[in-house]
């Protein structure tokens, strides 16, 4: 990516702005101009608006990194994954602060923002954002684990009756 491309991106990055459409509530990331989820994109114009993504979601899929692209070689394995944000975007990034045999469907992750990586002799470095777990990653049961399976006082119910 060119220089020029990245500092034109830098905002967005950084802050995670999307827009949300007035008329369906859709939310997109990055912002777009128009709704193309409304029928008639002409009235969705007016209504669209910036929007500020909490940067909070879980994973849809992921995939474990062994063999680093350049400038990203100090870091394997690392962990890219889809993001479904609380808000509706899907987003791609490098999941961080998880030993990547504990990444999992579903893991509710957030947006931190972090050094992506330096470019070569001038010392460009890029930031950008990752995800790393929330509350370490162990707030939800795991898939067929219901949290309600809680074994019941069946004695206490007995001593009641
Ligand atoms: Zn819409």
């Amino acid at each position: 990516m060119s220089i020029a491309r990245f500092w034109r991106e830098t905002p967005r990055r950084y802050n995670l702005g999307g827009s949300k459409c007035g008329t369906c509530g859709t939310v997109y990331f990055p912002p777009r101009p128009v709704c193309p989820t409304c029928t008639r994109h002409r009235q969705s114009i007016a209504t669209m608006a910036p929007f500020q993504l909490s940067g909070s979601g879980e994973v849809l899929s992921y995939t474990v990194v062994h063999e680093a692209a350049e400038g990203f070689e100090m870091q394997v394995p690392y962990v890219v994954a889809l993001v479904k944000t609380d808000e509706g975007p899907v987003l791609t990034g490098q999941v961080v602060d998880l030993d990547p045999g504990r990444i999992r469907i579903g893991l509710r992750v957030h947006a931190t923002f972090r050094k992506l990586r330096e470019e070569g002799a001038a010392g460009v470095i890029h930031y950008g954002y990752k995800f790393a777990p929330e509350d370490d990653g162990e707030r939800r049961p795991p898939p067929g684990r219901p949290a309600d399976q809680v074994p019941s006082s069946a004695t206490g119910d007995r001593a009641r009756a």
